[in-house]
């Protein structure tokens, strides 16, 4: 509606965007900000990207934004020493507003951002070719690869304990106890998932407090459509940096591979429809493998195939925990929804472990392939 659209408009010119507003489009499929195409009427000039930030889940945006710069600035620099690298096209850019600040705040408390808009690309919610899959594991390695050398502790931990399993148990036990909903009689086989499985899942936070596992600067959100691919399906660039902040290598594996290796949705009801994809495991793990294997160790390089069973389990943990408290954090679209989408996130976890040599020797495999192209002694 015009009103709305005006309103749009309104908003973007608080940015200092070059050229003349020409129209504007919803745009994309994200669960989390709300997004807008805003087209360019000057055709030698970019289109922007404005998004409202949800500041719900997103308390503070200053910090958010400060770790959006640092992380974008770091990666620009190294670029810059790159020949043939193209800054605009690989790494997301802020726009300022006038203020000079790199979000503005409406009347209504709304929270907005603008990043240069990355022309002719896509993003895909479903892998479907291992060549995309492949393009998906460079695109997140080389974003962990150009933060390697980022000292974790300046970035703000944006929602504290986001991947930390320890603090989703303690979650769900404090909904267990609690149990409002009088659920926790029908979830006994999925209770007694998570117990079994509570104290192996909690091995990289051990091993990360041991300091057996570099702190590094992760993603946190490496669903495959966070990686824009070219017209020719080659990753261009990684988006969706809210969550970015320290952790684990594992998780920001881990999580990519949940979402590409089992084709099924994430709520599947039909948990005979949740097979592993072992050749788009195996495309994702080479690229990603290519990009960080130089620098990873021997026990990084170890957990990663469990930060392959911890993610859809750590899911798993907060769909129940979600479930017991009566459904206030994930979005239900039926009454049972977040227990289906637990079934499935540890339907998931029980084909990944049967399947864990397999997945080991491919990685290990991958690696011993890097290590011996570069010249390297095999692990
Ligand atoms: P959400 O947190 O809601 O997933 P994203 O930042 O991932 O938000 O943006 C939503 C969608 O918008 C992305 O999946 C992508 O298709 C598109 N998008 C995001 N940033 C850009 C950009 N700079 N250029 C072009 N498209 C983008
Ligand atoms: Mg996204
Ligand atoms: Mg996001």
């Amino acid at each position: 509606d015009i009103e709305k659209d005006q309103n749009i408009i309104k908003l973007a010119n608080n940015f200092t965007i070059t050229g003349v507003i020409g129209g504007i489009k919803p745009f994309g499929s994200g669960h989390i900000n709300d997004t807008y195409r805003i087209c360019n009427a000057d055709k030698n000039e970019p289109d922007f990207l404005l998004q409202r930030i949800n500041h719900h889940i997103f308390k503070d945006v200053g910090a958010l934004t400060d770790n959006i710069l640092y992380v974008t600035n770091h990666i620009k620099n190294k670029l810059r020493l790159i020949p043939g690298a193209d800054i605009d096209k690989q790494v997301l850019t802020l726009i300022k507003t006038g203020n000079n600040l790199f979000y503005h705040k409406d009347e209504n408390g709304n929270y907005w951002r603008m990043y240069r808009f990355m022309q002719n690309t896509k993003s895909y919610d479903v892998v479907t070719t291992t060549r995309q899959a492949y393009q998906g594991g460079l695109a997140f390695g080389n974003f962990q690869t150009m933060l390697e050398d980022v000292d974790a502790s300046k970035l703000t931990e944006i929602i504290p304990d986001f991947h930390n399993i320890l603090f989703r148990l303690k979650q769900f036990e404090q909904a267990m106890s609690e149990d409002k909903f009088n659920r926790v009689k029908d979830v006994k086989p999925e209770i007694l998932f998570i117990n079994q499985h509570a104290d192996g899942m909690a091995e990289i936070e051990r091993m990360g407090k041991a300091g057996q596992l570099p702190l590094r600067v992760t993603h946190n959100d490496t669903k495959f459509n966070n990686v824009l691919l070219d017209e020719n399906d080659v990753a261009q660039c990684v988006i969706d940096l809210d969550t970015i902040m320290p952790g684990y290598t594992a998780f920001d594996f881990g999580d990519a591979v949940r979402t590409i290796i089992n084709r099924a949705p994430e709520d599947e009801a039909d948990l005979e429809k949740i097979q592993l994809n072992m050749p788009l495991f195996k495309a994702f793990a080479e690229g990603f493998l290519s990009q960080t294997v130089q620098y990873m160790g021997a026990a990084e390089i170890r957990s990663l195939v469990k930060g392959v069973l911890l993610l859809p389990y750590m899911i798993g943990v907060r769909f129940l925990t979600d479930y017991l408290n009566g459904d206030v954090y994930y979005k239900v679209k039926f009454a049972g929804h977040n227990l289906q989408r637990a079934r499935a996130q540890f339907q998931l976890v029980k084909k990944l472990e049967e399947n864990y040599a397999e997945l080991y020797a491919i990685v290990m495999q991958t690696v011993n392939d890097n290590k011996s192209s570069n010249g390297t002694e095999d692990l």
